[in-house]
């Protein structure tokens, strides 16, 4: 028995030091077999024709290495849409899987830097994935022309390297950058997007002083999907939601955020402590966004934008609090990687983890 064991620990030894001294090799194959089953990894294919919402950043201006800032992607039919492009959006997306190249147009809610930071970086990951040969269409309110200007000004020198290394068959010089949409102000709700099924209307929010500030509706093939955008509770979404499938929400837990602020007030800190009771004015509570979700008879809730920063899931509970009592639909914690698919003329409502 004694040589038996000596033995099986001189071959586990033996077998230890000869993968110990093949490592690189090891790492070679690892890394090969990985590019091999990865490449053109496309998240979005074979998923049933229908509006499919993915979540690529669900958190907020507060830094959340779990969450990057406000993202959200539609799939219509063929059509992929972005809503947002917070700071680590692009990177988001390609982590998810969903090739930036396959971007046919982005939406704006308003300009609050936390969800224009990754604009830069997803128009630049777009034009070098795609070869397109048209800027991609940036819609938004008044001022998104300014937005768009901003960006290409601040690239303008790294189009031109990019040209120079690649060659403008590659990297076509139309194709960078954006072009902007103005949304016409006013506050009635109205058509901004209406070609191959897919509707998408804009509507005003309340984010003073923030203005203009839109929420988006999409529509296609009887299916339905909300995007709040930044905003204090307002009727406006109940009504644009009407018994919509999906209402993505932003949220902000007060009593945590005035936890947050009264900590900083107690340690002298009043700057922390005056923008901290500031923001809640201007954003939705869990059970003021559970209310809004009732009366527009909304199918499924999902949180995003979430303020303060979650580190753990053991503290979604407390922040959720009195949410279950105010709307009885299903309600999710929006993270990152979430997919929720509508397929076309059903009732259903599928969801899955992407990361
Ligand atoms: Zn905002
Ligand atoms: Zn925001």
């Amino acid at each position: 028995m004694r040589r038996v064991i000596i033995g099986l620990l001189a071959i586990i030894g033996l077998v230890t030091a000869l993968a110990w001294l093949s490592r690189d090799r090891l790492g070679e194959i690892v890394f090969n077999r990985a590019v091999e089953a990865n490449y053109g990894k496309d998240a979005t294919a074979g998923l049933p024709d229908g509006l499919h919402v993915i979540l690529c950043g669900t958190g907020s201006p507060l830094p959340d290495p779990g969450r990057s800032g406000p993202c959200t992607m539609v799939l219509a039919g063929k059509q992929l849409f972005l809503v947002d492009a917070g700071a680590g959006a692009g990177r988001r997306i390609g982590e998810i899987g969903v090739p930036l190249g396959k971007i046919d147009a982005t939406f704006l809610t308003h300009f609050h830097s936390d969800h224009i930071d990754g604009l830069g970086e997803v128009l630049m990951l777009r034009w070098a994935a795609s070869g397109r040969k048209l800027p991609m269409p940036v819609h938004g309110p008044q001022g998104v022309d300014k937005v768009v200007s901003g960006f290409d000004t601040a690239y303008t020198a790294d189009y031109g390297y990019r040209i120079a290394h690649h060659g403008a068959d590659i990297m076509p010089r139309s194709g960078a950058g954006a072009r902007a949409f103005t949304i016409a102000p006013g506050n009635g709700p109205h058509v901004v997007y209406n070609r191959g099924g897919v509707k998408i209307t804009a509507f005003t929010v309340k984010h003073d002083p923030v203005e203009p500030a839109v929420g988006y509706r999409f529509d296609y093939k009887g299916r339905s999907v909300v995007i709040s955008g930044d905003t204090a509770p307002t009727r406006a979404v109940s009504r644009m939601c009407n018994g919509c499938d999906v209402l993505v929400h932003e949220v902000l837990n007060p009593a945590m955020v005035g936890k947050i602020s009264a900590t900083a007030k107690n340690h002298g800190d009043r700057r922390i402590a005056k923008i901290m009771s500031d923001i809640p004015g201007y954003h939705s509570s869990p059970v003021a966004v559970a209310g809004i979700a009732r009366e527009g008879k909304a199918r499924m809730l999902v949180f995003t934008h979430i303020v303060p920063r979650m580190p753990s899931r053991l503290l979604h509970p407390y922040f959720l609090r009195g949410v279950a009592q105010a709307y009885s639909g299903t309600v999710v914690m929006g993270e990152d990687g979430m997919r929720f698919s509508l397929p076309a003329r059903s009732e259903a409502i599928e969801q899955a983890k992407l990361l």
